[in-house]
């Protein structure tokens, strides 16, 4: 079942690495789809791939990634127990902001993803991923809180906002920050199981 489930994601991920329309396809070396389990309950959302990324065609390979690594095992949570994406695909040239008209592209892909994962949470990492799920928001000020939203195509979702590994990476408050707050997830999923659990019966 699992197995079927996973071969149907990635066949998605081809179907997003043929399709795509967006523009970045022209000047990226390759698509970053993602990568992970495709029974995850937690979905972390970055911003788009890095130079490494890009050449490798993996998300969060660089040292933002390695972070990340470290901050999940803190929770005992492994690579391949979590999905992980970007809300665009493709590296923008210069590791510029993606363009308004580049996420909309790359968000009809993400939305796929999202609906077909069925994440029970969804972490967006950065100001930038914040920004798409949960607007008006500040990471400085809502990092470590929970939000739920009810948002076209993916319907209603529990987000959870942190700050990008990457701004951490040379920053040992935002690091020490990151770590408490990832402190939390588990009891955040906890919750909402609780809460599943209650509204199924
Ligand atoms: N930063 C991101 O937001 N995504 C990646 O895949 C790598 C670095």
């Amino acid at each position: 079942m699992l197995k079927q489930k996973q071969q149907q994601l990635q066949k998605l991920n081809e179907d997003m690495d043929t399709l795509c329309a967006c523009a970045l396809k022209k000047t990226a070396l390759n698509t970053v789809v993602g990568k992970g389990s495709a029974n995850a309950k937690i979905m972390f959302i970055g911003e788009a791939p890095g130079k490494k990324e890009d050449e490798k065609g993996e998300p969060f390979i660089g040292a933002a990634g390695k972070f990340l690594s470290e901050l999940l095992a803190t929770i005992d949570l492994k690579r391949e127990d979590i999905y992980i994406t970007n809300v665009v695909k493709y590296r923008p040239p210069n590791n510029r902001d993606p363009l308004p008209q580049e996420v909309t592209d790359c968000w009809f892909w993400l939305q796929k993803q999202i609906n077909f994962i069925d994440p029970i949470l969804i972490i967006p990492l950065g100001r930038y991923a914040l920004e798409r799920f949960v607007p008006g928001r500040k990471i400085s000020e809502d990092h470590g809180k929970a939000f739920r939203r009810d948002m076209d195509g993916i319907g209603r979702r529990v987000f959870y906002a942190l700050y990008h590994p990457a701004a951490a990476l040379y920053n040992g408050s935002l690091r020490d920050t990151l770590i408490v707050d990832f402190a939390r997830i588990p009891k955040i999923i906890k919750a909402i199981e609780e809460d599943i659990n209650n509204n199924q019966k």
